[in-house]
C-alpha cells in the first residue's frame, strides 16, 4: 500500500512516500480502507519529535475514516464495506481508568498516528472496539474533520470547563479545529460565545457557526473587548490552545471563579502566572488532553443529528502531505485540513 511516512523526526522534508505491506488483521482487528484522514497540529509535533519512542518509519494521522476492508475471525460489530471511523482515543478497555471512563489516563492509552501507525496510508487497522460505524449525515471528508477536535473541545467545555446555560465563554482562534468545534458545542450548551480571529474569512466562519461576539484581535485588544462585552465581569470559561502569545490577556478575561482550559501551545509553551491574581480571583487553570470515548460518542451523536457540523477548509491528496503540513504550519486554514484518498 501507499503511505507517506518519516523514518527520522524533523522538518517537512522528512516526509517521504513509501510502499508498505498491508497490515494483516488479527482475530479481533478490523482493516479499514482509508478514504479520508484529518491533519492536526498533533501531526506536526509528532513529526518534529516527541520525548518517547514511536514506531519507525512512522505514519501520522489520527482522524481516520474509510470503509471496512477485512475483519478478523471474532469481529461481530462491523461488516466489510461499512463506513467507519477509527476512534482516535484508544484505551485498553480493561484497566481501572478505562472502567472509570477516564480512558486518556489508561497506561496503554494509544492515539493512532502518535503512539501507533496512523491514517496517512491506504489501509489502517484497529481493534474492533475502536471502530465506530458512520451514518450518511456527512461525507467521508467531513467525518474526518471531526473526531480529535470535537472530542477535545467537548471535554474542555463540559468535563473541564463545567459549562452551564448562560455562561460567557471566550474561544481563542475561531477558525482552528478546536475553536470551530468549541463555538458550536458552547452554543448548544446555551452559552454566549465570544471569539477571536485575525482575518475576514475566519471571522465570517465564526459568525456562521453562531458566535455572539467576534473580536478582530489584529485591530483590538481582545481582553478589553471581553471586559466591555461582559460589563467588566469577564467570562466563565476561556478555551485556549494558542499559548504564550495570548496567555496573559486570556487570564485577564476570566471572571471571579472562571476556568481557563488549555489543550495546546501553538505559539510557545512557557508562560507566567501572577499567583496573587490567581488566588484572589479564585481562578482555575486546567489542562485538557483529548477526551474520553463516551465524550466522543456524545459529540458524534449531535453531529449525526446535524445539530453541529464539521468545518473543512480544504483537502490535499496523500501525495501532497508535505504541502498540507506546510499549509497548517503557516496557519492558513479556515477550518480543518483533510487528506483525501481516491
Ligand atoms: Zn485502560
Amino acid at each position: 500500500m501507499k503511505a507517506v511516512a518519516f523514518a527520522r523526526t524533523g522538518g517537512i522534508d522528512v516526509l517521504e512516500p513509501l510502499e508498505l505491506p498491508v497490515p494483516e488483521p488479527g482475530p479481533g482487528d478490523v482493516l479499514v480502507r482509508v478514504r479520508a484522514c484529518g491533519l492536526n497540529h498533533l501531526d506536526l509535533w509528532v513529526r518534529q519529535g516527541l520525548p518517547f519512542q514511536i514506531p519507525m518509519p512512522h505514519i501520522g494521522g489520527c482522524e481516520i475514516v474509510g470503509e471496512v476492508a477485512r475483519v478478523g475471525s471474532s469481529v461481530k460489530n462491523v461488516a466489510v464495506g461499512q463506513r467507519v471511523m477509527i476512534a482516535p482515543n484508544q484505551g485498553c478497555g480493561r484497566c481501572a481508568e478505562c472502567f472509570r471512563g477516564n480512558d486518556p489516563a489508561c497506561p496503554e492509552f494509544c492515539i493512532p498516528g502518535e503512539h501507533s501507525q496512523g491514517g496517512f496510508c491506504e489501509y489502517a487497522m484497529a481493534n474492533s472496539r475502536h471502530i465506530i460505524p458512520l451514518s450518511d449525515s456527512w461525507s467521508m471528508v467531513e467525518w474526518a474533520a471531526v473526531p480529535l477536535t470535537f472530542v477535545t473541545a467537548w471535554s474542555m467545555l463540559h468535563r473541564h470547563g463545567r459549562i452551564q446555560p448562560g455562561d460567557d465563554v471566550l474561544v481563542q482562534g475561531a477558525a482552528s479545529g478546536v475553536g470551530s468545534a468549541a463555538i458550536q458545542i458552547a452554543k448548544l450548551a446555551g452559552a454566549r460565545v465570544l471569539t477571536t480571529s485575525g482575518n475576514p474569512a475566519k471571522q465570517k466562519l465564526a459568525w456562521d457557526l453562531g458566535a455572539d461576539v467576534v473580536i478582530d484581535n489584529t485591530q483590538q485588544n481582545f481582553a478589553e473587548v471581553v471586559k466591555q462585552e461582559t460589563y467588566g465581569r469577564g467570562v466563565d470559561i476561556v478555551i485556549e490552545h494558542v499559548g504564550q502569545a495570548v496567555w496573559k490577556d486570556s487570564l485577564k478575561c476570566l471572571a471571579h471563579g472562571g476556568r481557563l482550559v488549555t489543550c495546546g501551545a501553538t505559539t510557545g509553551p512557557k508562560v507566567e502566572i501572577d499567583l496573587r491574581f490567581f488566588f484572589i480571583r479564585g481562578i482555575e487553570v486546567i489542562g485538557a488532553f483529548m477526551g474520553t470515548r463516551s465524550e466522543l460518542d456524545q459529540a458524534l451523536k449531535l453531529l449525526d443529528r446535524k445539530l453541529m457540523r464539521p468545518v473543512v477548509d480544504r483537502t490535499f491528496p496523500l501525495s501532497q502531505l508535505r504541502e498540507a503540513h506546510q499549509y497548517l504550519e503557516d496557519r492558513k486554514q479556515v477550518g480543518k485540513i483533510v487528506i483525501e484518498f481516491p
